[in-house]
């Protein structure tokens, strides 16, 4: 009876976090930019490696159609893959629950094309619907911390009141597009389901072991 409790308490608790966790891993979603005219994921990555991170600061890179990556593509570093938390901001609390995407560009030199806010908007509005992240929690960088990024041509109210007419705009293949990155995460249903039901399991049967052992031991050494 013992057995079947361990199995099915774990079970349950893996289902559990497995569908829970994947809806509210994040409560922010922040725009950032990379304040170059071109980039990609493989540009940011290689700038963050040289800092010692394990890879780009940002979960998303929003390319502009340079360094080969059609413009409006979202590339996902290991830490949207992974779920894990970014670094990106001087502010624990938004790298650890918030979601961070890159805008490649200096919109601190120029603003948006119409099309870029197009891509920006429906990516926004993909995001904060998967991930469900009301509007007043769509940040930009500046909020988080003190700082121009992502740009003095990006303004928070107009970006958040216009998402959804800006949305309207994107072209239909980088629609597309963009909502494929979505099943780019492990942290889903069911890989982590997985993760969380086998770790748990490990962890049970080394600790099953290690009673026996101990068991074995405090018998031997019993008086006879
Ligand atoms: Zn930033």
């Amino acid at each position: 009876m013992k057995f079947l409790n361990g199995w099915f308490l774990s079970f349950i608790f893996a289902l559990v976090a497995a569908v829970w966790w994947p809806s509210n891993r994040y409560h922010y979603l922040v725009v950032h930019h990379t304040a170059s005219d071109t980039g990609s994921l493989a540009s940011v990555r290689r700038a963050h490696w040289a800092r010692g991170w394990f890879d780009a600061g940002y979960h998303l890179i929003l390319a502009n159609g340079t360094h080969g990556v059609a413009a409006g593509t979202l590339q996902p570093s290991l830490r949207y893959r992974l779920g894990c938390h970014a670094v990106a901001t001087r502010s624990p609390r938004h790298n650890l629950l918030g979601l961070h995407l890159s805008v490649v560009g200096n919109f601190d030199k120029q603003s948006m094309s119409p099309a870029m806010r197009a891509n920006l908007a429906h990516a926004l509005t993909l995001l904060a619907e998967r991930y469900r992240i009301p509007p007043d929690q769509i940040l930009l960088h500046r909020d988080c911390s003190a700082t121009v990024c992502p740009g003095r041509f990006v303004d928070r109210a107009d970006l958040v009141t216009s998402l959804a007419r800006d949305a309207a705009q994107v072209d239909e293949t980088v629609a597309a597009r963009q909502r494929s990155v979505l099943g780019a995460t492990l942290v889903a249903p069911l890989p982590l389901f997985i993760c969380l039901w086998a770790g748990q399991l490990l962890l049970w049967f080394a600790w099953r072991r290690w009673r026996a052992r101990r068991g074995r031991r405090l018998r031997s050494l019993r008086p006879t």
